[in-house]
């Protein structure tokens, strides 16, 4: 950290300065040029972190030239990291298909929608049951009862499962239940959430938020893994900007900027950054293209009767290409596709972190 002192500061400003982070047992080395005085600060940053240095008289500015995150950071792990989810596995030698419905609504629905999304590719399979829904007239999700069914068709096709927690309250009972706890974009900044879901030791998906920077989503995924947790994969899933032709702008450019400054996996949502089906795979050319981890794909076997997110699902005849382009792209990235690595259904003894 740097502080830059102001033409006026006298020998009184900086001393005051300098006692303050010595006070906290930081160092400081100071710089005196013709017009302006500039503090070094060397030490732990969070020992600075509760100085209101910039409140100290006669002080122009003060700037952060380390990280803010440090056990996310790839200064603390430079090799990156791969997280496993049953017997799959997200990281950076391989691209990994997560699909399913959007929100489980009956338990034939969902058994359809992950036999497509299995038959597509997918080695772990996504579902709502607690849904996050910006009108609280919408469809709010089956709750428990769409937990039990999503978990059912997961052991039965053999893989396991992905779902999003809302709130604090229901972590334990997601957590018995999932193999992977998704936190939303809306919920990218609940850090008592981040902090529950980080406890439970599971594998963590955790959404970018819509208004996110990438360094406040980076220090959401700080946040669970300052609870000891480093199994995180981040996902990049649109933000909001003033183009109306898509609901979101899926951000490209967050896949290698978060790769340079993490070792946590990185994946792509075409569906929520979309919101349209002819967008799908467009978009997951792109991100294998610009080096995504993975993709999380909403599928429906009848999306016109959809309860939720109907318009960007993936229909049948989508499923043979969302194989194929995934398995095309990933060759030309140098990298394997999950399902390659035989992660699929017939390995299903794998099936089940959650019980
Ligand atoms: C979802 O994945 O179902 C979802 C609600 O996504 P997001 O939080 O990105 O809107
Ligand atoms: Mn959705």
């Amino acid at each position: 950290m740097v502080v830059v002192m102001r033409s006026t500061a006298t020998d009184g400003d900086i001393e005051r300065v300098v006692d303050a982070v010595t006070a906290v047992g930081g160092e400081c080395f100071v710089s005196k040029g013709r017009n302006q005085t500039i503090i070094g600060l060397v030490g732990d940053l969070t020992q600075f972190a509760e100085l209101p240095l910039h409140a100290f008289p006669h002080v122009e500015d003060v700037i952060r030239v380390s990280r803010a995150f440090k056990l996310v950071s790839n200064d603390a792990q430079p090799r990156p990291s791969t997280v496993e989810v049953g017997r799959s596995r997200i990281g950076r030698d391989s691209v990994t298909i997560i699909a399913g419905p959007c929100a489980v609504e009956t338990p034939e629905q969902t058994r359809l929608a992950c036999e497509m999304a299995r038959d597509g590719g997918a080695t772990i399979l996504r579902g709502g049951a607690y849904k996050p829904r910006t009108s609280p007239y919408a469809f709010q999700g089956l709750g428990e009862s769409g937990l039990d069914i999503l978990h059912d068709v997961a052991r039965d096709i053999g893989l396991p499962f992905v779902t999003e927690v809302v709130t604090p309250a229901d972590v334990e009972t997601v957590a018995r239940k999932a193999d992977m706890l998704q936190v939303g974009t809306r919920n990218m900044q609940n850090f008592q959430l981040l902090k529950e879901v980080g406890l439970t030791g599971k594998p963590v998906l955790l959404k970018r938020g819509m208004t996110a920077t990438i360094e406040e989503w980076v220090m959401a995924a700080e946040y669970i893994a300052h609870t000891g947790n480093l199994q995180i994969v981040l996902c990049e899933r649109g933000v909001r900007t003033f183009e109306p032709m898509t609901r979101n702008t899926l951000d490209v450019s967050a896949v290698p900027v978060v790769q340079a400054l993490t070792h946590l996996p990185v994946i792509i949502d075409p569906s929520h950054s979309g919101g349209r089906r002819d967008l799908v795979l467009p978009l997951i050319r792109s991100a294998i293209a610009v080096g995504a981890d993975g993709v999380i794909v909403d599928v429906h076997p009848d999306p016109e009767r959809a309860l939720c997110d109907g318009p960007q699902a993936l229909v049948h005849e989508d499923i043979p290409k969302l194989r194929e382009t995934v398995a095309r792209f990933a060759a030309a990235a140098d990298r394997v596709v999950d399902f390659e690595l035989g992660a699929g259904s017939s390995r299903s003894q794998g099936w089940g972190q959650g019980a």
